[in-house]
């Protein structure tokens, strides 16, 4: 293998930014973005406005990540391209460094290998792992072997000079569909292959790309890592029932399920619950953070009942039809009225925040329900602020200079 050396990324996310031509709006209004759908469990964004959120942003230098790929469909992947909004797929290239990652890099065979090699040895001990996939362990099995090497050995090699792993998506974090009976690969979750080093479940099938941003930014702008639950998921995402802020939750507790895919009542927004919706036992934010930044974008939102692919005992684990037990029977404090079809109400809110800010804002509308007595601030407004705040700066620094002029 090559051992030439590359450039660790000293680089700082904002020079990033600017050198790639995004503009300081767009910049601005991601960092917004974070500050109002992770406005607590993260340092970083913890208590803290959107200016200081960018000013943290801004100055930190870009994470090294190094990505591989196991037993998986590549759908963490492809959601983390196919975000809209915020911008991830446009932001991320700026955000971290990412060295290696074998479906999007151009080279292959020996090429890659060196380019792995040369990942590690410039960033030893600082750099990101992220793993996709389950590890295919079987002693005899053969499976997911490159470079001459199979899975557990290549993911064992590569952790060892990691900072931390990050296990992305529900077959690295529990080994997924590939793990499901009578599993003949012998899958197995990244925090099982991996000793010695802390592993980060990020499950989903997939996950929101920004949670993995926000782990990243965590790690590089505060030197930290989130606070993590018994299943080492982070707090800040999985710390909620989908069934708690789900839109249809005023069904449930009203006794109105839909019974068929198509009839009536699924048509009209009505519960999922009777077709197996496994929304009460997930902890999960897809009900809070929607996909490609269009409002309603997620499972149930579109009419699919939850699968639970979060937790690691109901995902390929529980028929997808069976009803599972209710453990939080008490009513939400906020719900969405059910005197007219859910979809109805839905709709005229999607349309309201989506014209505002799309994903983020609905986080923050859905933010500002669970909080009695708190008002979430918009992506606009943080927004507008921080871009008064540049314009007041600018106009300071225009009146130093022709008072030195003067002078
Ligand atoms: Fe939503 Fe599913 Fe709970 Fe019904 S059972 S309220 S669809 S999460």
């Amino acid at each position: 293998m090559n051992d030439t050396k590359i450039d660790a990324p000293q680089e700082s996310i904002l020079s990033a930014f600017q050198s790639s031509g995004v503009s300081r709006r767009a910049f601005l209004r991601f960092c917004a973005g974070l500050a109002v759908s992770a406005p607590a469990g993260l340092a970083l964004t913890q208590n803290a406005s959107a200016q200081t959120v960018a000013e943290r942003i801004g100055s930190a230098r870009r994470p090294s990540v190094i990505w591989l790929e196991f037993a998986d469909c590549t759908g963490c992947t492809e959601s983390l391209l196919h975000a809209s909004e915020p911008a991830i797929a446009e932001v991320l290239f700026d955000i971290v460094s990412l060295d290696y990652h074998e479906t999007l890099m151009a080279g292959a065979g020996r090429q890659a290998e060196a380019a792995l090699e040369r990942a590690i040895q410039s960033n030893r001990g600082n750099y990101v792992l992220v793993v996709e996939g389950a590890i295919p362990s079987g002693a005899t099995s053969g499976y997911a072997r490159t470079a001459s090497r199979d899975a557990l050995e290549t993911v064992r090699a590569v952790a060892q000079d990691a900072a931390f792993v990050v296990a992305i998506g529900s077959c690295a974090s529990w080994g997924g569909v590939a793990s499901a009976a009578p599993n003949p690969s012998g899958a197995i979750p990244a925090s099982q292959a991996i000793a010695g080093k802390t592993v980060i479940n990020l499950p989903g099938c997939p996950p929101h790309p920004s949670i993995l941003l926000s782990v990243l930014l965590e790690h590089a702008a505060m030197h930290r890592l989130p606070v993590l639950d018994g299943a080492g998921r982070p707090r800040f995402a999985y710390d909620r029932l989908i069934h708690e802020d789900c839109p249809r939750r005023g069904h449930f507790d009203a006794g109105r399920f839909a019974t068929a895919f198509g009839d009536d009542a699924h048509r009209n927004g009505w519960c999922l619950y009777k077709l197996g919706c496994k929304g009460p036992q997930t902890h999960a934010s897809c009900s809070t953070r929607h996909f490609n930044g269009l409002p309603n974008t997620w499972p149930v939102g579109i009419g699919a009942p939850c699968i639970g692919c979060t937790e690691q005992d109901v995902a390929f684990r529980i028929p997808l039809f069976q009803l599972v037990d209710i453990h939080a029977a008490t009513p939400a404090e906020a719900l969405p009225p059910i005197a007219e079809p859910a979809h109805r109400s839905q709709t005229a809110a999607a349309i309201a925040i989506g014209g505002m800010a799309g994903a983020a804002g609905t986080a923050a509308w859905f933010a500002a329900r669970r909080l009695p007595g708190t008002k979430a601030r918009t992506v606009e407004e943080e927004t507008e602020e921080l871009e008064a705040l540049s314009l007041r700066e600018a106009r300071e620094e225009d009146t130093d200079a022709a008072d030195t002029e003067r002078r």
